[in-house]
C-alpha cells in the first residue's frame, strides 16, 4: 500500500451515538470510490467501484476496494448507495454481492440499469434494489437517507444526505456545477442550502479538480469543434469518447443529423450503454441515424460516423485494435478524422499517445484536447467548491476521491472560506463523527485487491514484483549437476536466458565461478539443494548486476544424480 500511517493503530470501540466513516477506497487515488458509514452497529455503504491498473500492475485487469475490514459483519448492511453509474463507482459491486448477494442496491434509474447490465454478466440475478430520484427520502436501518441531484459527465447523478442520530452527513457523489447542461438538470444548490440550514455536519467533497482554478467549463463549449469537426471533414469521423458519457454521444447524433451522416457504435460497452441510455430516454436518437457499424461500411466515407471506445488508449479497446490496423471491421483510410473526445486520466498518456501516432501514421487527422476544445471535465473546479462550501456551511469537511494532492487542496479550499475542521483521511483512515467532531480515529486494514482474469485477490504485490522484473529484465534459468557420490559438480552449469539481449558467450566468463562456488558450498557443509541454488543465485546474481548492469530474474536449478 502507498500510504501504510504507521503511525495510526486500529481504531477503538466506536463511541455510543457517535458516527464512524471507513473509507476503503478512492481517497489517496481517482478510482475503486467505496466509503462505508457506522451507526449502532449497522452498516451504510456509499459506492463500490473499480481502479484501472497503470504499467507497473502487468497482468492486473482491475483493483477493488479492500472489503477486509467489513468482512465479518457484511450482514450489518443496509444498503449500497451508488452514487452514479461510473465505473470507478458502481464497478466492484458484482465482487461485492458475491459475498452478500441480497445487499440492497439503492441508485436512480439510470445507475441502477448500468450495474444491472454488469450484474448480469456475472449472473448475479437475485438482487434486491431501490429505484430513487432526487427529493426522495428514504431510511435504512439508523440511517435516513435523502437524494439531491448533482450535475457530472453522466446523467442521473446523485449527492446523498446521511442523516443518522450522529448528526447528519452530506456525500456529494461527482459533481460539477455545470449552470447550462445540455439536459438541463443541474446540481441543486437550493437543496444544498436547505441542508445546510437544517446543519450539515460533515460534508465529503469530490477533490478531482480541486487544483483547477475558477470554474469547470460548460459541456456546451465543446460544441463548435465538434461541428468544425463535422464541416471540415470530407470523409469518414471516428469519435472515441467514455462509454458512459451520455451527453457526449448525444452532442455526435445531433451533428450527425444535421450533416447528413448515419452513426454506428464500435465497442461491447458502447453499444451495450447507448442502448440502456435510449430505452430509458436519457438518449435522444433520432429515427434511423443508427446502423449497425459492420454495415456502415456500405455507405460512402462522408455519410459514416463511428463512436467508438478506447478513450483511455486501454490496449484491448475497439480505438487500440483501430490504430494498430488489427480491428475485424474498421480501418483507417488516409482522410478520415479521429476525434478523441476525452480528458486524459493521470497515468494512461503513455497509452493515449501511443494510439494518436498509430492513428496518424495510417493517415488520420486526429482530433483531441491538445489540439481543440474537444473535452470538459465532469469535475467541479476550485471555484465551484468555493461556493458549495459557503452555501452549505458544513461544521467539518472531509475531501473524498482524489490523489493526496487533490484531498489537500480540497481541505485548503474549506479552511479558506473560514472552515475549520478538515479531516484529511487516506483510504483505511477511519474517521469518527463525535459531539459533532470529526477526527482521526485509527485505521483498518486496506490493500490493494487485484482481479486478474478469473482470480480475485490472489495475485499479490509480490508476484507484480516479479512480472515487472520479467517484463524489464527478462529471465535466465542456470541448471547444474550434483554428483551426490563424489559431492562435486559433474555437469553444467547450463544457462538460458530470455528476454534481453544477451550476446553469444556473455556467459562464458561465469560458469567456472558458478561451478567453483557449489563446490565451495558442499565442501562447507550444504546438504539441500536450496542452499545451493542459493550459491548459484548469489554468484550469478552479483556478476550479472556488477559486469553486465542488469537483474533479471533467476531461476537456479541443482540436480543431484
Ligand atoms: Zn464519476
Ligand atoms: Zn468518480
Amino acid at each position: 500500500m502507498s500510504h501504510p500511517h504507521p503511525e495510526l493503530s486500529e481504531p477503538g470501540e466506536l463511541a455510543a451515538g457517535a458516527l464512524r466513516v471507513i473509507p476503503l477506497g478512492g481517497l489517496g487515488e481517482v478510482g475503486r470510490n467505496m466509503t462505508v458509514f457506522e451507526y449502532d452497529g449497522r452498516l451504510l455503504v456509499v459506492d463500490c467501484g473499480v481502479l484501472f491498473p497503470e504499467d507497473q500492475q502487468p497482468g492486473v485487469d482491475l483493483i477493488l476496494p479492500d472489503f477486509s475490514a467489513i468482512r465479518d459483519r457484511l450482514d450489518a448492511i443496509e444498503a449500497l448507495v451508488l452514487t452514479h453509474g461510473h465505473e470507478d463507482h458502481i464497478g466492484a459491486t458484482p465482487y461485492l454481492l458475491r459475498e452478500r448477494g441480497d445487499i440492497p442496491l439503492v441508485g436512480s434509474k439510470l445507475t441502477l440499469a448500468l450495474v444491472n447490465s454488469k450484474l448480469r454478466e456475472h449472473r448475479l440475478r437475485e438482487t434486491v434494489k431501490h429505484e430513487v430520484t432526487e427529493g426522495m427520502r428514504l431510511s435504512f436501518g439508523p440511517f435516513d437517507l435523502e437524494f439531491v441531484a448533482v450535475n457530472h459527465s453522466i446523467p442521473d447523478a446523485l449527492a446523498v444526505a446521511i442523516r443518522t442520530p450522529a448528526g447528519m452527513v452530506l456525500h456529494t457523489g461527482d459533481f460539477k456545477m455545470d449552470q447550462l447542461p445540455l439536459d438541463g438538470r443541474i446540481t441543486d444548490l437550493r437543496a444544498f442550502a436547505r441542508l445546510g440550514e437544517e446543519g450539515v455536519d460533515l460534508f465529503l467533497t469530490d477533490s478531482t479538480n480541486a487544483e483547477v482554478p475558477g470554474f469547470t467549463v460548460s459541456e456546451r463549449k465543446i460544441t463548435p469543434a465538434i461541428e468544425q469537426v463535422f464541416r471540415e471533414s470530407e470523409q469518414r469521423i471516428i469519435v472515441a469518447c467514455f462509454a458512459s458519457h451520455v451527453h457526449r454521444v448525444q452532442q455526435i447524433l445531433d451533428s450527425a443529423v444535421k450533416h447528413g451522416r448515419k452513426v454506428g457504435y464500435v465497442g461491447r460497452s458502447m453499444v451495450r450503454n447507448m442502448q440502456i441510455a435510449s430505452e430509458l430516454g436519457y438518449l435522444d436518437v433520432p429515427e434511423g441515424v443508427i446502423v449497425d457499424a459492420k454495415q456502415l461500411a456500405d455507405l460512402a466515407p462522408e455519410k459514416q460516423v463511428l463512436i467508438s471506445t478506447g478513450s483511455q488508449g486501454e490496449p484491448m479497446s475497439a480505438l487500440s485494435r483501430i490504430a494498430n490496423g488489427t480491428h475485424n471491421f474498421v480501418h483507417i483510410e488516409p482522410g478520415d478524422t479521429v476525434l478523441l473526445a476525452s480528458s486524459l486520466i493521470p497515468g494512461n498518456e503513455n497509452a493515449v499517445y501511443r494510439v494518436i501516432n498509430g492513428l496518424a501514421r495510417l493517415g488520420a487527422k486526429v482530433v483531441h484536447k491538445g489540439n481543440a476544445l474537444v473535452h470538459v471535465s465532469g469535475h467541479a473546479s476550485a471555484g465551484e467548491l468555493l461556493y458549495c462550501y459557503n452555501v452549505v456551511r458544513p461544521a467539518n469537511v472531509m475531501p473524498v476521491h482524489g490523489e493526496i494532492r487533490h484531498l489537500l487542496a480540497n481541505g485548503d479550499l474549506a479552511k479558506l472560506v473560514g472552515i475549520e475542521n478538515v479531516v484529511i483521511a487516506e483510504d483505511g483512515v477511519v474517521v469518527d463523527l463525535v459531539d459533532g467532531v470529526a477526527s482521526v480515529a485509527g485505521k483498518v486494514e486496506c490493500g490493494y485487491v487485484f482481479v486478474d482474469g478469473a482470480t480475485v485477490g490472489d495475485v499479490t504485490e509480490s508476484e507484480l514484483k516479479d512480472r515487472r522484473i520479467l517484463g524489464e529484465e527478462g529471465f535466465v534459468s542456470i541448471i547444474i549437476v550434483v554428483d551426490s557420490v563424489s559431492g562435486k559438480v559433474s555437469a553444467g552449469p547450463e544457462i538460458h536466458a530470455r528476454g534481453h539481449a544477451w550476446e553469444a558467450g556473455d556467459f562464458d566468463r561465469i560458469r567456472q565461478p558458478i561451478v567453483d562456488a557449489v563446490n565451495r558450498a558442499i565442501a562447507e557443509g550444504a546438504t539441500d539443494t536450496y542452499q545451493l541454488q542459493q550459491a548459484v543465485r548469489r554468484t550469478f546474481g552479483r556478476w550479472v548486476s556488477d559486469k553486465m548492469r542488469r537483474r533479471p530474474m533467476i531461476i537456479p536449478v541443482v540436480i543431484e544424480a
